[in-house]
């Protein structure tokens, strides 16, 4: 990974977004504000926005200085909480020398790590996490088994769509829908549909 197949997984991700914006937006109407599809739109643009200036950069400069764009743009619950994924990630591929398959799940996994720091929340709470917390343990265990990527991207898009059905039938315990007991019951998580958007998006993207 560097910082051209970054910009490129970006361009996938924002077309994605984009097309599932009917999806995104009533979700999030249900049992939210509905303004997710909004944030996540702008977060979109404004990675867009600076793709020339990541163009030069390392990897992992490149993660960090979309977090801090991310932080500076997106509002809501959501703008920290992805902020802090892909600087968790930066941050875990600066500490190794090399660059792989197992080392890339690694960086996604400190990435989840961190939203869960920064949310203070877990699986199991109607969140984005009931997708990245599954992705990423899936993703880490395929890459130490050394599968290759059309094995990963397969079974990751196969997680992803159980953890965002998985987020139906659970009372919201974080978030705006936190407040709506019983009633959350029955919808899925908008932000957990919209990680599942994403992840689906890279997975095509690397495995064409
Ligand atoms: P807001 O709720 O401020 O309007 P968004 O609509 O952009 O922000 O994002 C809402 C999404 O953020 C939720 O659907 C949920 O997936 C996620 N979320 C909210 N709080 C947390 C948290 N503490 N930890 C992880 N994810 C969270
Ligand atoms: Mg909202
Ligand atoms: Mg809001």
């Amino acid at each position: 990974m560097n910082s051209a197949t970054i910009n490129h997984a970006a361009a996938a991700i924002r077309s994605a977004i984009l097309a599932h914006e009917a999806d995104i937006e009533c979700l999030d109407r249900e049992i939210g504000d509905g303004d997710h599809y909004i944030n996540i739109k702008r977060g979109c643009e404004a990675i867009a926005s600076i793709e020339a200036e990541l163009a030069p950069l390392s990897a992992t400069d490149a993660l960090n200085k979309i977090g801090m764009k991310l932080l500076s743009t997106i509002g809501g619950a959501s703008g920290p909480l992805f902020a802090s994924f892909f600087m968790g990630m930066s941050k875990s591929l600066k500490a190794s020398a090399t660059m792989n398959t197992l080392v890339l799940a690694q960086a996604f996994e400190a990435g989840v790590q961190a939203i869960m720091q920064r949310g203070k929340a877990q699986a199991g709470e109607k969140t984005m996490l009931d997708v990245l917390i599954p992705v990423a343990s899936t993703f880490k265990q395929l890459a130490d088994q050394g599968e290759p990527t059309s094995v990963i991207t397969t079974r990751l898009k196969i997680v992803t769509g159980e953890g965002l059905e998985s987020t139906r039938n659970m009372l919201a315990t974080k978030g705006r829908a936190s407040g709506l007991g019983e009633r959350a019951i029955g919808h899925l998580d908008a932000g957990a549909k919209s990680c599942q958007v994403m992840i689906e998006a890279v997975c095509d993207l690397v495995s064409s």
